[in-house]
């Protein structure tokens, strides 16, 4: 497939869109405004099949609704098959090797800052011309068995196209393009017809199930709001039934007015544990100012979070030595940002902010969600935020 590229530097990073041969879109990010950016080959030279023609392997997954929890639950079968933990040689978010074996990349340049396109095996895809409607497949009772498309869209982001480094490993002006790359995909996502909310997240180490060692995160655009967001919101608008105020703005000045569980601020962020935590390590970065989304961030605040995230991380992978060889551990966690959803009537309770937490509660021991969390929702923390805030504060200061 043949594709014009288009070029556009508004006032981001240099970003170059392009569609790869089976027809998914991926967008670079470049670092370096105007001409020293990179000219990307957007030529994807694979004999893949248009994902949606006659010969293409998209089945549009759906997804049914919980009626006993009012959640929507997408199933996507085809996900079994997709690449465990390959080496660099046959990583499929490497650059392109021209002289290498492997063929089977998904970045068709040689070189790139940040890439970001949409997951091959994706748990939720709109195909052109599905019938988006809710089906209702109850045979006793009423509007138990409800099922539709799961019409929403999955993203990969390349962080760097070193296969070995770490977000925390990188500088401030590449973590400066993935806020600003972050930002442009979640206006465009939250402009789809079918998106209701868009989630940022990155999985890190294989004690979170990742299977791509390449420094990388996703963006999802549910055509659902997510079940934290809706009884974030849930609570957020009777707060502010019962009091006038919002919710989230007076926990982040309750933290700060408090200042126990405050671990690092700057200008314009602020990052606490916070007060019941439920992970053996958790923390929030929220900005100060009131902010619906990541596209609602100003260039200052997007380069000090550049900064403080940075910090944050870099603390977090020394939160654990390893006894034996007193190396600190790097810090296995998941990293997801809530904003606003694209079109809920109550979407202006919501306030930006990022939740990080690990699994990790000790070296080599791990927080299984057992009985008490599988089985009843019902977490009990191993710690106090108090005592995860303390050794943080020690490492941030
Ligand atoms: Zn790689």
């Amino acid at each position: 497939m043949s594709t014009q590229p288009t070029t556009d530097r508004p006032t981001g990073p240099a970003r170059t869109a392009t569609v790869l041969a089976d027809g998914r879109e991926l967008v670079y990010y470049d670092d370096v405004l105007g001409d020293s950016g990179y000219v990307h080959t957007t030529h994807d030279p694979r004999p893949l099949p248009d994902r949606f023609g006659p010969d293409g392997y998209a089945a549009g997954p759906r997804m049914r609704r919980d009626p006993l929890t009012g959640e929507w639950v997408p199933m996507a079968t085809h996900r079994m098959n997709r690449t465990f933990l390959p080496p660099a040689s046959a990583c499929p978010l490497c650059p392109a090797d021209p002289d290498a074996e492997y063929a089977d990349g998904e970045i068709p340049d040689t070189a790139y800052d940040v890439a970001v396109f949409e997951n091959r095996f994706p748990s939720l895809l709109a195909v052109p011309g599905e019938d988006e409607s809710v089906q209702d497949d109850t045979v006793v009772g009423e509007g138990l068995w409800l099922d539709a498309p799961a019409a929403g869209r999955c993203e990969v982001i390349c962080f760097s196209s070193d296969h070995d480094t770490s977000f925390a490993q990188l500088d401030t002006r590449r973590v400066r393009t993935i806020v600003d790359a972050w930002a442009d995909r979640t206006e465009a996502l939250a402009a789809l017809e079918t998106t209701q909310e868009v989630f940022a997240f990155e999985n890190r180490g294989r004690e979170i199930g990742v299977t791509l060692p390449h420094p990388h995160g996703q963006i999802y655009a549910y055509p659902y709001v997510t079940p934290r967001t809706e009884q974030l919101l849930t609570q957020a608008t009777a707060y502010h039934r019962r009091t006038g105020r919002s919710l989230l703005r007076d926990v982040l000045d309750g933290e700060l007015a408090h200042g126990r569980r405050v671990v690092l601020t700057s200008e314009h962020w602020v990052a606490y544990v916070p007060f019941a935590a439920r992970w053996p390590v958790e923390v929030h970065l929220a900005p100060r100012r009131d902010v619906l989304d990541l596209p609602s961030l100003t260039d200052a605040e997007r380069d000090d979070l550049a900064r403080t995230y940075l910090r944050l991380l870099r603390g977090l992978d020394r939160f654990f030595v390893d006894p034996e060889s007193d190396e600190p551990i790097p810090l296995p966690y998941i990293a997801g940002w809530s904003q606003a959803p694209a079109h809920d009537p109550r979407r202006e309770h919501a306030r930006l902010h990022l939740k990080l937490f690990s699994v990790l509660r000790a070296p080599g021991k791990l927080k299984y969600l057992a009985g008490s969390e599988s089985g009843a929702g019902a977490w009990v923390s191993d710690t106090t935020p108090e005592t995860v805030a303390t050794r943080l504060q020690e490492l941030l200061a």
